[in-house]
């Protein structure tokens, strides 16, 4: 059975999209089965993702309906997509009208769980019905955060949210948070990273990714990192990352 990760912060510019995009990408690289799902009505996962096609079925057309399926191929043979675009915005809306309105997502993931290692899903800015389905929905969350001032207020209201969802989703763990835009020449970033690692010890990763303008450039060439410049500091960063992330998940299993 594979496992469902959510990417989540409810603040937005941190690094969410960047982080789903480029660790499902690098765990595809590293020949893991992944499936890419853009969350956020952005479309920013969707546009990063390289998906091969012009017009294409939305994780909306899957919610609302059980018979579509939108799982598109990339240019990476062990990374598919589910995308979205703005008709997610109308889900948010819908979403409030049914009931059982925390599950929709869950429920149209179950039959694709045991076709993949690994499900990553990319969150909008906010804590909205959107993000609860992807919470739901997880066994997981990366939290991807920037050390910047008011970093710890904010993840003291995301564990917050994750307390209220286990009451109905009792396995959901933190995966682990992870520092991104990472800047040494910032003094800054030192506090907060202390601060961080001293509070939630092992739950932090030890990779971080820096600030790296590879990073802010590829969203522009439509691809994840490791297909625009492999040799960058960025793609080295999540490939990385991906890593110790398997080697959590390896640990957890046992
Ligand atoms: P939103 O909340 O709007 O969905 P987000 O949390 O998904 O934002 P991203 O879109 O991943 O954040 O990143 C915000 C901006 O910062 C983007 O322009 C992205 O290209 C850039 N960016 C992300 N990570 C890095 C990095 N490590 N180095 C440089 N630029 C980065
Ligand atoms: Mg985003």
């Amino acid at each position: 059975m594979g496992k469902i990760i959510s990417v989540v912060n409810q603040k937005g510019g941190v690094g969410k999209t960047t982080t789903a995009v480029n660790l499902a990408a690098c765990l595809g690289v590293l020949e893991k089965k992944v499936l890419l799902v853009d969350m956020d009505p952005q479309g920013n996962a969707t546009s990063m993702s390289s998906i091969q096609g012009e017009s294409f079925n939305t994780i909306y057309d899957m919610m609302a309906d059980p018979d579509v399926t939108a799982v598109y191929n990339t240019s990476l043979p062990f990374l598919k997509v589910i995308p979205c675009n703005k008709e997610l915005t109308g889900a948010e809306i819908e979403l409030l009208q049914t009931e059982e309105r925390e599950f929709v997502l869950k429920q149209t993931l179950e039959k694709l769980k045991n076709k993949f290692d690994f499900i990553i899903l990319d969150s909008p800015p906010s804590l909205n019905i959107l993000t609860i389905n992807n919470l739901v929905a997880s066994d997981e969350v990366v939290i991807p955060m920037q050390c910047e001032y008011f970093a710890l207020e904010g993840l003291s209201k995301i564990i917050e949210t994750l307390e209220n969802i286990r009451s109905i989703n009792p396995d959901l763990k933190i995966g682990g948070i992870l520092l991104t835009m990472y800047d040494k020449r910032v003094k800054l970033t030192y506090e907060v990273e202390n601060d961080v690692r001293e509070h939630f010890k092992d739950r932090v990763f030890n990779t971080v990714i820096p600030r790296n303008v590879k990073l802010s450039e590829s969203p522009s060439f439509g691809t994840p990192i490791v297909l625009y410049d492999i040799s960058s500091a960025g793609a080295k960063a999540y490939l990385g990352f991906a890593e110790e992330f398997l080697k959590k998940e390896r640990r957890r299993k046992k």
